[in-house]
């Protein structure tokens, strides 16, 4: 697979630094409110790369964090006079909730700064000890930017150019204004640790590169995260590391992933603008395949436009990979190229992750699909690698909003229109009940009985339903 990399801004094959083996570390969020459909959206972009990998036989881990201690969580704390703690904690028991209502897979390791204080305080004792960070009288600890020759590799910038802009606070007492805090002295009323420089807590910055080396050792695979990341956070990240390391070589992350920040209507989504998008609200408005089926349908690496007119085309997108799914009852050999899908999926997914092309090879198979039907084709095995492949992909083309409508809807009628017409009945599963009496005037029409096929749809018209024939063959909803 190859990976456009933000360290050396070129397209690079991805070989894992332990054969069959995958590290990603991808920054989390700080749970100082509820998480919102653009962190979702981005997390979605590493999510399909893991099931990717996995897919490729890759044993992957994914480490992501939460810094569960910052100068946000400790206002909105105050603010609301609770435990900065107490309310990163329900924060994060929400968000991860919202992950698995997304279909996000959980990260295997999500490590929490209020749990890795003594890694973190290990790791910054190492920079000082290596002269690339010093000690001011207050206990803060700072690092030395003018120390790191190469300073501003990741961002392509130097120490000039990012000087300017930045400027010194009254009373700060860095050394330089780039220079950048990896402890922090404990401010009165604020939580802090003990430390060899006195009760504080770490600066944002280390916690990342410290939790990454614990689980992913010093030199690992693939660092992800949003691209306004880039500078000052992730070019700190490679500081640290490098300033702590311990054998010579190349360290830290191999490949930097960025993805594109999510915007609504064109502008970003942020709590100041007013345009954020809970997740709550989004998966009451949108299924988590429309969702995921939005975020794929652009590269990873542009800024991705949530609108309503986008997320309109995800979901008529989903209708048709879904719709391609109902049963056909072809006997005739099929004329249609698994391999070729099969082989096009992989060769896009392997280029920097081409997801929208990706997706272009499912509604190709799709299209097929649907020829197949109708020609009267066994279109089993070509149905069975498209919900393989949107698997990859985390699409679950299941046919969830119908079902749900259906399942409000009194089972009885049903039962007796089944029983009427000797069709096999679900009980109290009223989508199953539906989805057999359609399969029973899918053969009445083959047999041209063609009163029956109308009886069916007429009664099941009377009951709320409403059948739609088309090429991709019968499908039913729930009238509103
Ligand atoms: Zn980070």
């Amino acid at each position: 697979m190859r990976l456009q990399n933000t360290l050396t801004g070129s397209v690079e094959d991805l070989v894992p630094v332990t054969p069959g083996r995958i590290g990603l570390y991808v920054c989390g969020v700080t749970p100082y409110d509820a998480a919102h459909v653009g962190h979702a959206m981005s997390l979605m972009v590493y999510d399909v790369l893991v099931r990717y990998l996995r897919w490729r036989g890759l044993q992957v881990t994914f480490v992501s964090n939460y810094t569960d201690v910052d100068d946000k969580l400790i206002d909105r704390a105050a603010q609301q006079g609770r435990d900065p703690l107490e309310l990163a904690n329900a924060n994060i028991e929400q968000w991860e909730r919202e992950q698995q209502a997304l279909g996000l897979i959980l990260p295997d390791v999500r490590p929490r700064v209020t749990r890795e204080i003594d890694n973190i305080i290990g790791m910054i004792e190492e920079i000082v000890a290596n002269g690339l960070a010093y000690v001011t009288p207050a206990g803060d600890v700072y690092y030395r930017v003018r120390s790191k020759a190469d300073y501003g590799k990741l961002s392509h910038r130097n120490i000039d150019d990012l000087r300017t802009g930045t400027r010194f606070e009254p009373g700060d007492a860095k050394e330089f204004a780039l220079d950048f805090a990896l402890w922090k002295a404990q401010k009165p009323g604020e939580p802090a640790w003990p430390s060899p420089w006195g009760l504080g807590r770490p600066g944002w910055h280390i916690e990342c590169s410290a939790m990454a080396r614990r689980y992913l050792g010093e030199r690992f695979d693939i660092h992800g995260g949003g691209v306004d990341l880039i500078f000052p956070h992730h070019e700190n990240e490679i500081a640290q590391a490098e300033a702590a390391q311990h054998a010579p070589g190349p360290t830290f992350a191999n490949i930097w992933m960025h993805n594109g920040m999510v915007q609504r209507d064109g502008e970003k989504m942020s709590k100041s603008l007013g345009n954020v998008v809970n997740v709550a609200e989004a998966l009451d408005r949108w299924s988590p395949d429309a969702i995921r089926m939005y975020v794929l349908s652009s590269k990873y690496r542009q800024p991705n436009n949530l609108t309503d007119e986008a997320m309109a085309a995800a979901i008529a997108g989903i209708e048709r990979l879904t719709a391609a799914l109902r049963p056909g009852p072809g006997t005739a050999p099929t004329t249609i190229d698994i391999a070729a899908s099969r082989a096009r999926f992989i060769e896009v997914m392997e280029d920097d992750l081409g997801t929208p092309q990706a997706l272009a090879t499912l509604f190709d198979l799709a299209r097929a699909i649907n020829r197949g039907r109708d020609a009267g084709e066994e279109i089993g095995a070509a149905q069975a690698t498209l919900r393989e492949l949107a698997g990859v992909l985390g699409l679950t083309l299941v046919e969830r909003a119908t079902d749900e409508a259906a399942a409000r809807l009194d089972p009885a009628p049903f039962a007796k229109l089944a029983s009427r017409l000797e069709v096999a009945c679900s009980g109290n599963d009223v989508a199953s009940t539906i989805d057999a009496l359609v399969e029973r005037r899918i053969a009445a029409r083959t047999e041209k009985y063609w009163a029956l096929a109308d009886t069916i749809r007429q009664e099941l018209d009377a009951l709320g339903v409403t059948l739609e024939d088309s090429a991709a063959g019968t499908r039913w909803s729930v009238k509103r």
